[in-house]
């Protein structure tokens, strides 16, 4: 815990409890602090710092080290309210103070105007509940600028001819382009798309404090040790802490939320690490514990005045989650695996975010092709020939463990430590970025299909075609 931050006592009537200290919870705890009231956030899992993070691929991609934990926390499923759920791993969340946006890939992108407005374009989907937005994009475009502004976002605005209107640029230019971006833009190029550099919350250059991203490659799945990754544990909660006003209570487990007889909230009930109970008081509630947690919360605080559970009169709580699902193809190269970095922050491609009659209740269907390498455990099963680890299908589960089994040997025998400073690519072409020459030396790692001039015309958006 820092130094500035308050404390106060359960008993005391503060004016806003927040539960959930992610994405959300994390900004809402700046801007009500900020704005001089006094705060509680109770999160159940830990408060991490950023020297608490570790680039140990099998702690934190298999054994959820940061994530919510099944066994703990058990995940059920049945197709209709009639069958028996059975245990089936569902969600998956950052459980720590951060949430999401501590292990998250950080793209970081707006709706376009078209997803507000879906259901007065192509009409109603039987069965389904389509419906618009009751807000447009227009409304949130402030919002959208304000938060990236405030945590610091990476981009290139206008490159994308899709972008809806915006009223300011991204604070910080993109990330560097690596090899594998450019010969990915050059093969969009060749078919007539457009290629250009994902938003990411991953700051391209110092920022309000904090570093320039180290391109160390341990971005999904992880945190950041260099507080590159604009998390809100690096930007907002820190911010409101420093308010004075503003707790963060960690391993704090909420159980329900409580109302008095007229139906008013007084606070919340919660379980701290010991696993004894506790009351908050507060004056407000701000429920902030993500998609499947939220509606969770809420059922949980049902009582005789509510018996559908809190807020549900509509009968719609848990209903309507939407999912990113996506399908995936991926080849490892050897050349693309050199050219580490910051996962899918190369170039990704627009097209197909064009609007199109919806088939299945989905008005839209996106596209990227994303380059990136990640860590030693990939590049290790590359190189044993366990690509399936990466590639996926039937025999990925047995290729896992056969790499776990030989990636925990290698490492028992020292040969997988990584470097933590700079890839030779990332100095040529973070130093191409800036306008100056690389310094990194010869570019013995860049891919021998591109050149460094192309890397600096595809920065400038001006990579020939063909
Ligand atoms: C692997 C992965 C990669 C992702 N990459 C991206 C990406 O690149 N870009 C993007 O935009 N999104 C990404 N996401 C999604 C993103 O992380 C979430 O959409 C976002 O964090 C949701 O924000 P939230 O505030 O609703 O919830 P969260 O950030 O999940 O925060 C909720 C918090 O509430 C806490 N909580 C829950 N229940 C309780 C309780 N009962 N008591 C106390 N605390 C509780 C949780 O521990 C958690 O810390 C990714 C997600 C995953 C899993
Ligand atoms: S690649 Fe950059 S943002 Fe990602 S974890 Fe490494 S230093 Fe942090």
């Amino acid at each position: 815990m820092t130094h500035e931050q308050a404390t106060f006592d359960a008993k005391t009537e503060i004016d806003f409890v927040i539960i959930g200290a992610g994405a959300a919870g994390g900004i809402i705890a700046k801007e009500l602090s900020a704005a001089g009231f006094r705060i509680v956030v109770l999160e159940q899992g830990p408060y991490m710092k950023e020297q608490d993070f570790e680039h140990d691929e099998l702690k934190y991609m298999r054994q959820r080290a940061i994530t919510n934990d099944y066994k703990r926390q058990p995940n059920t499923f049945r197709a209709t309210e009639k069958e028996t759920a059975k245990l089936q791993p569902a969600i998956i969340y950052g459980r720590q103070v951060g949430g999401g946006t501590v292990h998250f890939t950080a793209n970081y992108w707006r709706f376009h105007e078209i997803d507000f407005i879906e259901r007065s374009r192509w009409g109603s989907i039987a069965g389904s509940g389509f419906a618009d937005w009751p807000i447009t994009y227009a409304e949130l475009e402030p919002y959208y600028t304000k938060t990236e502004w405030d945590l610091g976002v990476s981009g290139l605005a206008g490159a994308s001819p899709f972008d809806p209107p915006r009223s300011k640029p991204y604070p910080l230019p993109p990330l560097p382009i690596k090899s594998s971006g450019v010969l990915a833009e050059r093969g969009a190029k060749k078919l007539g798309w457009h290629a250009f550099p994902a938003p990411m919350a991953i700051i391209s250059q110092p920022y309000r404090g904090r570093s320039a991203c180290l391109h160390c490659g341990f971005c999904e799945y992880f945190g950041c040790e260099a507080k590159a990754k604009s998390s809100t544990l690096a930007t907002v909660i820190r911010e409101a802490e420093k308010t004075g006003l503003c707790e963060i209570r960690p391993n704090s487990c909420v159980r329900r939320i409580e109302v008095n007889k007229a139906g008013l909230v007084t606070g919340v009930t919660y379980f701290d690490e010991g696993g004894r109970e506790h009351f908050q008081s507060a004056k407000a509630v701000v429920l902030c514990a993500n998609g499947a947690e939220t509606p969770r919360l809420l059922f949980l605080s049902k009582s005789s005045l509510f018996p559908n559970g809190l807020a549900n009169s509509s009968g719609k709580v848990g209903k309507y989650l939407m999912f990113n699902g996506h399908a995936q193809a991926s080849r490892s190269d050897a050349r693309v695996l050199r050219g580490r970095g910051n996962g899918y922050a190369l170039r990704v491609l627009p097209d197909e975010l064009r609007p199109s009659r919806p088939a299945t209740g989905r008005a839209q269907v996106g596209s990227s092709i994303q380059s990136h390498a990640q860590g030693a455990l990939h590049a290790h099963c590359a190189r044993i020939g366990t690509h399936n680890f990466v590639a996926g299908g039937d025999k990925q589960h047995l290729a896992r463990f056969a790499c776990e089994r030989r990636v925990g040997a290698a490492r028992r025998a020292g040969h997988l430590q990584r470097p933590r400073g700079r890839h030779e690519d990332d100095a040529v072409l973070s130093g191409a970025l800036q306008g100056t020459p690389g310094s990194g030396g010869a570019p013995k790692d860049m891919d021998p299909r591109v050149k460094k001039s192309d890397v600096r015309l595809s920065l400038a958006g001006n990579l020939p075609d063909g």
